[in-house]
């Protein structure tokens, strides 16, 4: 299988479910170690990514992607909007053109968005970011790919799985970026919210294969 715009349209779909069905278990992350309003805007952000591409559908995967970037960037607001929107304008920009999209290119996707947040808000790996589910994410990815996974549902999976792992190891980590690093030590003990909302983008991507 090829990754499409119907894919992209159901995955972005599957999004907006999981932040409405998990909107209750972000905000009390974010009430541990913020200020309580990440599952609120992942929430709201990607229920206007919704109502956008009903308004005006998107024929390409990279289309889809970068009206999903610019909507998540004005609706989700915080310190997560600007960097999902950079995270998914990048890998927009990657994808290019391509009504088809195999497992390298979304692999090259991925570390560009990645890249993109990276870039923006300057984590580290260990940072107790969403970096913290990205960065797994996008290396197993690649690992699989260069393992020669044959199908872009292995790669899928694969990011899925690292991006859980990567969002449950924050548990202890102590935050050096955002608003949680106020708290200093205080901040382990909690997973970090934009991880763990950042590994339900990933599994709603695997939902959308399947
Ligand atoms: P705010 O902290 O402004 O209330 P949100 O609650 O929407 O914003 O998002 C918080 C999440 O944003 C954090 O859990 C973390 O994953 C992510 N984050 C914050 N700052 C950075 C950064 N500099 N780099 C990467 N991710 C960051
Ligand atoms: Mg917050």
């Amino acid at each position: 299988m090829l990754l499409d715009i119907n894919w992209t349209l159901k995955w972005l779909t599957l999004c907006a479910q999981a932040m409405a069905g998990h909107r209750m278990e972000l905000i009390e992350l974010d009430r541990a170690i913020g200020d309580s309003d990440h599952g609120e805007n992942m929430d709201r952000g990607f229920q206007a990514v919704l109502e956008k591409l009903a308004e005006a559908p998107p024929e390409t995967p990279g289309a889809a992607l970068k009206l999903a970037a610019m909507t998540l960037m004005s609706k989700v607001g915080g310190a997560a909007g600007p960097l999902y929107g950079t995270a998914f304008l990048r890998a927009a920009t990657a994808l290019g053109d391509a009504t088809e999209i195999d497992s390298a290119a979304w692999a090259a996707a991925l570390a560009a968005g990645r890249d993109g947040i990276v870039a923006r808000g300057k984590a580290e790996t260990g940072d107790k970011t969403m970096v913290d589910a990205w960065t797994p994410a996008v290396d197993a990815a690649r690992a699989a790919v260069d393992a020669g996974a044959p199908d872009v549902l292995t790669i899928l999976v694969a990011a899925a799985e690292a991006a859980e792992a990567g969002a449950a190891a924050t548990d202890p980590l102590v935050a050096r970026k955002g608003r949680a690093s106020y708290l200093g030590e205080r901040s382990a003990g909690h997973r970090d919210p934009g991880a763990a909302s950042s590994a339900l983008i990933f599994r709603a991507a695997v939902g959308a294969a399947a």
